[in-house]
């Protein structure tokens, strides 16, 4: 799998400016915290990474294919996992997978796919195989942070993208998920960038550090170049 190359990404909305001539490559597998206070373009930069929001300039290419509309390359894990809370782990992570109209034929009928087997491998990868047919309702935080991992993993992207994944759950489940996240990205050789705001959490699990700072990249180093005030 090839790099991934940011090239002088800028988003304005009006006249305020959320990214700002933002360039880096990731290579294959890299695991990436992206740190920086709020406002400073984090969200922005995972958005347009994930094409959900259009660069005012620049693009993303993964070696020379342009990455921004392809989104089914790309899994994302949200703050608030947006599982649906009736449906089992399972079943949460197979959304990952299917069509909005395969999920519907999958609800109604007993639907067999091949994504079943990459749903069941990515509930093993984050510790949640026995867990399967449980309600993600009846879940702990940390447990459906989990599913959502597992729901990123199973489309077998090409590039996982976490937007602030463990922010609301506490420290013990925090560092639990992030474990299972790092882990999981390493079995796959699967380059992540994950946003942390918890810079304890940030030294443990990051192998490179971008920064960000009123939509500028002020960082970009290893654990040994990070300072407390990134
Ligand atoms: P972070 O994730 O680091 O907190 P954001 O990417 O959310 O930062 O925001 C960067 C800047 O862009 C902020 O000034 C924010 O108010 C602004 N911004 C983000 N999204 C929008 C939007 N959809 N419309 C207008 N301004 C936005
Ligand atoms: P876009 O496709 O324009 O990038 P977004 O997905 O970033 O849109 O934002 C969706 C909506 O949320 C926008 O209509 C915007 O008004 C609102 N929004 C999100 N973040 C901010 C912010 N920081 N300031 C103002 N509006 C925001």
């Amino acid at each position: 799998m090839p790099a991934i190359n940011v090239e002088n990404l800028t988003k304005r909305y009006g006249d305020t400016v959320a990214l700002e001539d933002a360039s880096f490559t990731i290579p294959e597998g890299e695991f990436v915290v992206l740190l920086g206070p709020s406002g400073a373009g984090k969200s922005t930069l995972l958005r347009i990474l994930n094409g959900l929001t259009e660069p005012t300039e620049g693009g993303v290419y993964m070696g020379d294919r342009k990455l921004s509309g392809r989104r089914s390359d790309i899994g994302m894990v949200f703050q608030m996992h947006y599982l649906v809370e009736s449906m089992s782990a399972y079943k949460n992570a197979l959304t990952g997978a299917l069509s909005r109209e395969d999920l519907v034929r999958s609800l109604l009928t007993w639907y067999d796919t091949p994504d079943k087997v990459n749903a069941l491998e990515a509930l093993d990868t984050v510790g949640l195989l026995d867990e399967a047919q449980q309600r993600a309702g009846s879940m702990s935080g940390g447990q459906k942070q989990r599913v959502g991992i597992a729901r990123a993993l199973v489309q077998q992207p090409d590039l996982m993208l976490a937007d602030e994944p463990v922010a609301s759950l506490d420290p013990k489940a925090a560092e639990e998920v992030m474990g299972y996240m790092r882990d999981a990205a390493k079995e796959r050789t699967l380059t992540t960038i994950a946003s942390l705001h918890q810079v304890g959490l940030a030294r443990e699990f990051g192998e490179r550090y971008i920064g960000l700072r009123d939509g500028r990249v002020v960082f970009d180093g290893g654990k040994d170049d990070l300072t407390m005030d990134v």
